[in-house]
């Protein structure tokens, strides 16, 4: 692939750069891995030619909280509450599952994310029962051939595990990832996924902030999800520590008072916000409103596709109507209407793709379409209901598309998806392998995890 010159020619292009804006009829040239240049109209002889009128041409997506590992528990949690999920879930499954179960979630959910044009990915990896889970879930991404932040998880689903005594013993087991895959470049970036603040003792909290910062890897952290409870709470001990900071992505903060959110907006850290699980799991208001007032750039995630979709499409959509309703009620109720809407279309599109990067620490790589910028690029449309016809194509992308209607990806140059359909990849198989996984290690629960007490089976 090395200088493969290949030319997007005649999209809908819509950089997401401010310098470049959007070129209704334009033109982008990948050479190699790399977005050589964008522009209405570019001239080569010998490049390979995509043709994209009729289509929207953007970068990529990126999910900056995903935990792929659950893949193939889709939707078990249908009707669950977030204490469901907990005791269910992470107490009772996590330990069920074996190494290779974990790389066929990641692989068969980076494919999903792929499919759905995202091509950008927050892995938050908190199934580590071995060191081979570990492993697993990095060769998962690797497989599939995404770009991914693969956040290794602290997290212990039980007390007592022979492959790991203590915590200690995960910290070490980080550093080992660190130093395996860190090196090796590419489209894989080591960082760490924190324990919940509360579940662990604060000194094991604070040793795994420090176990980050030695390895100069990002963190993310599930924070202020939980009402009533301390557990995902702690921005205040975390800033008199000196442990907040721009290389974090605090996940939902739909608990925080504006003390938190002044003490995260003075340390430059990044918010992650999952409409699907939030509004779904009773975890609150989506805290777009706050970011907004605080001045942090809010990113979106879809988290687990254990309940909800595994798209940003449908991310951004909730996102949107949920803060358009959080705006409007108060105004309907007084007996009036609003008479101007404060969020746009393309407010979610930033979430969805330029902010996820900078949350990432990806911003330099992908995020927007710009000359030097790796070729992250997705093309949505050709025949499809929602692109056609397109008044407002920023419009069609956020209230009308879906993962079928992208129908090419590249991921630093490289093709993944052409003409709607997943390249080098035996789909069949992949989802095949996922339902025996699912299968077994169900099985291995009793299969008395799905039901929430006294509503049946299902
Ligand atoms: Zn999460």
């Amino acid at each position: 692939m090395d200088g493969e010159r290949t030319l997007i020619r005649g999209g809908h292009v819509v950089t997401m750069d401010p310098a470049l804006g959007d070129l209704p009829g334009g033109d982008v040239l990948v050479e190699g891995a790399r977005i050589a240049a964008v522009s209405p109209h570019i001239d080569t002889g010998d490049a390979r030619l995509i043709d994209a009128r009729g289509h929207v041409v953007m970068p990529g997506f990126v999910d900056t909280h995903r935990h792929t590992w659950q893949t193939q528990l889709r939707a078990i949690c249908a009707d669950w509450t977030l204490a469901d999920y907990f005791s269910r879930l992470r107490l009772a499954i996590t330990p069920a599952y074996s190494a290779d179960d974990v790389y066929v979630g990641n692989y068969v959910g980076a494919l999903e994310a792929l499919n759905a044009g995202i091509t950008t990915l927050l892995d938050f990896s908190h199934c580590n029962n071995t060191p081979d889970h570990a492993d697993a879930a990095v060769t998962g991404l690797a497989d599939a051939g995404i770009r991914a932040l693969h956040c290794y998880g602290f997290f212990a689903a039980s007390a007592d595990n022979p492959a790991f005594p203590d915590h200690q013993q995960r910290r070490a087991d980080f550093a080992r990832v660190v130093r395996a895959y860190a090196s090796t470049g590419g489209l894989l970036t080591i960082g760490a996924a924190l324990t919940e603040v509360g579940l662990i003792p604060w000194s094991d909290t604070v040793a795994e902030i420090d176990a980050a910062r030695q390895a100069g890897a990002r963190m993310v952290a599930h924070t202020g999800c939980i009402w009533g409870s301390t557990v995902t709470g702690g921005i205040a001990e975390m800033h008199a520590g000196g442990l907040l900071g721009p290389d974090q992505v605090h996940v939902h903060c739909n608990t925080l008072n504006d003390a938190h959110w002044r003490l995260l907006a003075q340390a430059g850290a990044k918010v992650s916000i999952a409409p699907e699980t939030e509004l779904n799991m009773g975890m609150g208001r989506l805290a777009l409103g706050k970011c907004r007032e605080f001045g942090i750039k809010p990113t979106l995630s879809c988290d687990v596709v254990s309940l909800n979709s595994g798209d940003l499409f449908t991310q951004m959509r909730l996102a949107l109507a949920y803060q358009r309703f959080a705006d409007n009620d108060p105004i309907n109720q007084s007996g009036a209407m609003p008479t101007r809407l404060e969020w746009t279309a393309r407010d979610a599109l930033e979430w969805a793709t330029i902010n996820g990067a900078d949350a990432c620490g990806l911003a330099g790589a992908t995020g927007s379409l710009r000359p030097g910028k790796e070729a992250d690029i997705i093309l949505i449309g050709g025949d499809s209901f929602a692109l056609r016809p397109r008044h407002q194509p920023v419009g069609n992308l956020v209230f009308q598309a879906s993962a079928h209607d992208v129908r090419t990806v590249l991921v630093a140059g490289r093709l993944m998806k052409r003409d709607g359909a997943l390249l080098g990849v035996d789909l069949r198989a992949a989802l095949d392998r996922a339902e025996r996984s699912a299968e077994a290690v169900l099985a291995r629960v009793g299969r008395t995890v799905p039901s929430p007490p006294g509503r049946g089976s299902g």
